[in-house]
């Protein structure tokens, strides 16, 4: 299967209401322009260097999300230009966000990354700190929480992907109804999507399904 093949079954089986984030991270600039030429305009990185450099190199009208953990100290490297962040998981950083969108005139759209996995992770916040920091960032004027992120464990067990996802979609739904600015649920990966589709997912962040399997060095 060739990228844009992959590209056009995904489109083809998603709700209209699901935003596709392609994620290119590892990929090079050509199979990202095949992306592209196939009508994709958004495109998720985890890298900030790697970011900057695709940023640079690609058509302007790609619309750059940042999908992975990012450092406070990265931040400025992308406030110009990045589109989406999905990962924000503490309020040094929310601060740091802030700072830079004020920087470059910017309100910048930003995620608040909750932990849904029973597995081990080391990024993400509990329900109660997302509350916390969507509350502490309204007094934030260059940033704009627009919704949640999560990531479900790594299994094939549909029912626990189901909970998973559940659980942080119960929590989006009560937020959506008080605040407008909320309209973002970004859950679903290569391999639990149509899970997290069913679960209520308005973004899905797919990569090898798309381009292929990484080969990390
Ligand atoms: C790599 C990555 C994805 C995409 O993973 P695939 O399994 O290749 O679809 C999604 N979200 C995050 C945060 C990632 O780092």
């Amino acid at each position: 299967m060739s990228i844009t093949n992959n590209l056009n079954k995904i489109k083809s089986e998603l709700p209209k209401e699901v935003t596709l984030v392609a994620v290119s991270k590892t990929k090079p600039n050509e199979a990202i322009l095949e992306a592209y030429d196939g009508g994709q305009r958004i495109f998720g990185e985890n890298k900030v260097q790697e970011l900057t450099q695709k940023h640079e190199d690609l058509p302007k009208d790609i619309e750059w999300h940042i999908i992975g953990h990012l450092q406070s100290n990265k931040v400025k490297y992308i406030a110009p230009f990045v589109k989406l962040i999905h990962a924000v998981d503490s309020f040094k950083l929310l601060l740091e966000i802030n700072k830079q969108g004020q920087k470059n005139g910017r309100i910048i759209d930003c995620l608040l990354q909750v932990k849904i996995a029973q597995e081990e992770s080391k990024f993400g916040l509990d329900f109660d700190e997302a509350e916390f920091l969507f509350t502490e960032a309204r007094n934030l004027a260059s940033l704009n929480i627009v919704g949640f992120m999560g990531m479900a464990t790594f299994t094939d067990n549909k029912d626990q992907l189901k909970n998973e996802f559940k659980s942080l979609n119960n929590f989006f739904e009560q937020f959506r109804t008080q605040h407008p600015q909320i309209t973002t649920l970004s859950m679903g990966m290569s391999g639990d999507y149509h899970t997290a589709i069913e679960q209520g997912s308005t973004m899905i962040r797919v990569g090898s399904a798309i381009f292929g399997e990484r080969n990390y060095i």
